[in-house]
């Protein structure tokens, strides 16, 4: 069967072979086996269901968060010449009664639905009505309530399961599940713990980066004009602060569109095309935007600021190359974000536990950007998997800086978190450190403490900057509250006793993601005009990855092009003579140039 699928691939997808996990899981879902696959943003999740779904002979449903991300998939599968359509609130009732006619005289394999619908009794019962093979899960972990995108609606997937005449194969697919979220969905999809795949976090093509004390709007800036052709998304926590990145940006001149649950929803459909159909490169957004976007030549996403946590940083951040291209990450930190979280997490309503955790989830997050350790490793350990080897590429390995043995300072820190009873947060324990004056320090009594001014040759931001460190780092702890106090860990203790020493560096710098040749950016100018010509967005027409193999192997016959990854039959009748003609025409112009 497995052959069967290769064949697929190659023949519908125009890939030669299957990516980390894609084979195991498709081969277990042929199987008849329920199947939950927790695979990275642009791991390539979407063929996993999709080619069983054209083996099986039924119709395959697919439930899926986002109006938007449904048009699209459909656009990616219609475009491969798959029998596809969505159901969701945007269509009528005569059109749903329609397409599952259409559906019960076999035109379609595959059906997305948005999950609001399975709350319709009705519309359940409409679905017993058509021979389903599969159901798949997309996003699987907005069913928990662990997850960071929880979705009530998803609930009622086990019920509609339940109600089909016979049962299907069920299959879930997502990017981020922690230990709790993925024994959720396990247990509420009925996913044996064996027939759960997890394939590696790692994004080998992304470059994380943390910068600190930077000016983030001449950072932005400067990085814009450095990567101008470039798309790209800039993540703001705030509607404000998207309005007012924007606005700067666009008076600076940069086509900029913008995103956020404030603006209509006509205006959020337009930017979020614009963005599909590179007619903007940049788009500055809120976590609004992203769930339902699939675009795969993002060659950049920056934080602007700070996350709630890993799991919504990792989803966000890799938006960034889905195409498999290389791409950079960025995260500009600045503590005055830390308060912003913490409103956010004080104003919602959930009860304290669930507080507590979120809080230990920020100070995870806070923890990322403080640690010299490998960026890739920091988030891979932190989804579960050990021993994660270092990527070489994120900021912190590539910073060489020398090494300094600060286990004389962290031991001075850790003496004063102990004399102060482990009482307080890490502002007072530094102007101590610093031996401030400042009044509370007076009344507290602390300027009698044998450490009150022991660190007093550093400025009080470079103590605050060590006992960050101290706690990404694990030796000290910040307690998991609105006001978190200081304690010291037992991975201190070592220390103390002298057996290990501390060693800590310094911050790095910005550069160019892509320099691109010109046989890229001419098959990028005929993409766009396809793109424009037919009303598709042009990473339907060829993904970046695509473009890229063509301009450096230059195809010159229809055999040739047929070789590139990610070009089959259906796209080489549709698309192939547009892109043989350039690449022609540059061949021919450079060997009379030479
Ligand atoms: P995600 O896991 O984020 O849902 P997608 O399914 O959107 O990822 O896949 C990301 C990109 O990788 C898409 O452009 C897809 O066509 C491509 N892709 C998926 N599988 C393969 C493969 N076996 N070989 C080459 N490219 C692939």
């Amino acid at each position: 069967m497995i052959e069967q699928a290769k064949q697929v691939l190659q023949s519908y997808f125009g890939y030669p072979s299957f990516r980390p996990g894609q084979e195991s899981i498709i081969e277990n879902i042929l199987q008849g086996y329920d199947t939950l696959a927790i695979m990275p943003t642009g791991g390539g999740k979407s063929l996993c269901y999709q080619i069983p779904a054209l083996i099986f002979e039924g119709i395959t449903i697919v439930i899926s968060p986002l109006i938007s991300l449904m048009k699209d998939q459909v656009d990616t599968l219609l475009g491969v010449g798959i029998s596809a359509t969505y159901i969701n609130s945007s269509i009528s009732m005569q059109e749903i009664q329609e397409r599952l006619q259409d559906a019960r005289a076999g035109r379609y394999k595959i059906i997305y639905i948005a999950p609001e619908r399975l709350e319709s009794s009705q519309f359940r019962s409409l679905l017993s009505s058509i021979p389903i093979s599969m159901i798949a899960v997309d996003e699987a972990h907005c069913i928990s309530q662990w997850g960071h995108d929880f979705r009530p609606s998803y609930r009622n997937i086990h019920d509609m399961i339940a109600e089909l005449p016979s049962k299907p194969v069920v299959s879930a697919l997502t990017a981020t599940a922690t230990v709790e979220v993925k024994e959720d969905i396990c247990s509420q999809l009925q996913i044996d713990p064996y027939a759960v795949f997890i394939t590696g976090f790692a994004r080998d093509n992304l470059t994380f980066n943390v910068l600190k004390g930077e000016n983030k709007r001449d950072f932005v800036k400067s990085f814009l004009l450095e990567n101008k052709n470039q798309s790209g998304i800039v993540y703001a926590a705030t509607r404000r602060e998207v309005n007012e990145l924007h606005s700067f940006l666009e008076r600076e001149g940069f086509s900029v569109g913008k995103y956020h649950a404030g603006l209509s929803d006509e205006e959020r459909k337009q930017a979020q095309e614009d963005f599909l159909f590179d007619t903007v490169n940049v788009m500055v957004a809120t976590n609004a935007f992203g769930m339902g976007i699939d675009k795969s030549n993002v060659r950049y996403v920056i934080h602007y600021n700070l996350p709630k946590n890993i799991e919504a940083y990792y989803q966000e951040a890799g938006r960034a190359g889905r195409d498999g291209e290389k791409s950079d990450c960025y995260l500009l930190f600045a503590s005055q974000d830390i308060q912003l979280q913490k409103f956010l997490i004080e104003q919602s309503t959930v009860d304290e536990v669930k507080k507590e955790q979120e809080y230990h989830k920020l100070q995870q997050m806070i923890d990322y950007c403080h640690t010299e350790k490998c960026l890739q490793s920091y988030i891979l350990e932190y989804f579960g998997e050990k021993e994660s080897v270092e990527c070489g590429r994120c900021v912190n390995c590539k910073d060489d800086r020398e090494k300094i043995d600060v286990t004389t300072e962290a031991l001075m820190v850790f003496s004063c978190i102990k004399r102060m009873k482990e009482r307080y947060g890490k502002t007072l324990v530094a102007q101590v450190l610093k031996g401030s004056r400042n009044k509370k320090i007076q009344d507290f009594g602390f300027t009698s403490l044998s450490t009150y001014g022991l660190l007093k040759q550093y400025s009080e931001k470079q103590i605050v900057g060590l006992i960050d460190f101290l706690a990404a780092e694990g030796y000290v702890k910040l307690t998991n509250s609105q006001y978190p106090v200081l304690i010291l860990d037992a991975k201190a203790l070592p220390v103390l006793k002298g057996e290990i020493k501390i060693f800590k560096k310094e911050q790095v710098k910005k550069k160019q993601v892509v320099t691109d040749n010109t046989l890229f950016e001419i098959l990028r100018e005929v993409r766009k005009s396809i793109s424009t010509r037919d009303g598709v967005p042009p990473y339907i027409v060829f993904s970046d990855s695509t473009l890229r193999e063509m301009s450096e192997v230059a195809p010159v016959d229809e055999k040739e092009l047929l070789e590139i990854k990610g070009v089959a039959q259906m796209k080489l009748e549709r698309y192939g003579e547009d892109f043989l003609t350039a690449i022609r025409d540059y061949v021919e112009e450079k060997s009379t140039a030479n």
